[in-house]
């Protein structure tokens, strides 16, 4: 596979879920390529369909109520959506890994971190105990453990937040999987952890080339850690470009709005620093959503039939895909 050729690529997917107030389309034709040693960054508010996104690329959607109605995800060529049980079985933790929020939900508190590491090796590499124990040091290591030797014995109450995490960095890579989701990693975390972990991911990503999918609502992770970024709007991609791009010349008004309501540096202190600004209103209800643009009610561009007609994703070169009615008339923002 040549650098250029998409590892995973996804295309048309959508998946609902059936609730009380009626179907929710959580993500209505998400379509996007990843390729092999880059970062993809995925953005927007909660609710907007990132985590979703991920948990399909796992097959870990809920069913029922959830279900994956249409599209495929294809990973080196095979549509995961086809594959068995059995073979999900293989390709979580061996081909993708997935990274949580919070560490301590995620680790078996019964459990050294040695053995929940050592398992992962042995369940998908079938590697001796000595060896696979072995593997886990290694892997503690990697991830800059100080005295992984010792420390492989402890269990997850023992370490801080910032160290479970690199714990489960650990856990997540020791297979050296193809494509590492790592989803809000460093939400639970102080500053200056948070940055530490991005060194190591990043550390990480340039030794072993793997692929990488960052979802995230902090544009400094975006601007430090991703090659390309997706911007998710209730269940469908807004704007898909390079990070330079979408950072120095956001198309789509969500875009610009994420990018406006990131504080900056002033020169001047405050009360000559202009206030932060904010997008008014909140994400629509996915059971709600009409036959136009999704965010046309917050939107300050928005114009007579934005609110009955869809907007579809247009390409404006250079990669840089936007879904907005502004570009498909030829007029600019
Ligand atoms: Fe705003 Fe219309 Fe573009 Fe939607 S399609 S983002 S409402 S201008």
């Amino acid at each position: 596979m040549d650098a250029t050729t998409p590892l995973l690529e996804v295309e048309g997917l959508k998946v609902e879920f059936k609730t009380r107030r009626g179907i929710a389309k959580v993500l209505e034709g998400v379509t996007f390529n990843l390729e092999p040693g880059k970062t993809l960054g995925i953005v927007g508010e909660s609710g907007c369909g990132k985590s979703m996104t991920a948990l399909s690329i796992m097959r870990l959607v809920p069913i029922p109520p959830g279900r994956i109605s249409a599209g495929s995800i294809r990973l080196k060529g095979e549509d995961l959506l086809q594959a068995s049980e059995k073979r999900m079985r293989q390709v979580r933790g061996k081909d993708i890994s997935m990274i949580f929020q919070e560490p301590m939900t995620s680790l078996n508190p019964v459990y050294s971190i040695g053995d929940q590491i050592a398992e992962t090796v042995r369940v998908h590499e079938g590697l001796s105990r000595r060896a696979a124990f072995d593997r886990a040091v290694e892997m503690l290591k990697a991830v800059n453990i100080p005295a992984a030797e010792k420390r492989v014995n402890e269990f997850p109450h023992q370490m801080s937040g910032g160290m479970r995490q690199r714990v489960m960095i650990a856990m997540a890579l020791a297979c050296r999987p193809s494509v590492l989701i790592a989803d809000e990693p460093t939400t639970a975390l102080d500053v200056t952890v948070q940055a530490q972990v991005f060194d190591l991911l990043k550390e990480l990503q340039e030794k072993t080339g793997t692929t990488i999918i960052l979802i995230t609502h902090d544009m400094g992770a975006i601007a430090e850690m991703a090659d390309r970024v997706m911007v998710m709007y209730a269940g469908r991609a807004a704007e898909e470009a390079t990070t330079e791009q979408i950072l120095t010349a956001p198309k789509h008004p969500y875009t610009q709005g994420l990018i406006a309501c990131v504080p900056h540096m002033a020169d001047k202190p405050p009360p000559e620093r202009p206030p932060l600004t904010e997008i008014p209103g909140v994400v629509p209800a996915l059971t709600d959503l009409g036959s136009g643009c999704s965010f046309a009610p917050r939107c300050p561009h928005a114009m007579d039939h934005c609110h009955s007609q869809m907007p579809q994703p247009q390409e404006l070169g250079g990669g840089h895909r936007v879904a907005c009615w502004l570009y498909q008339e030829g007029a600019v923002a």
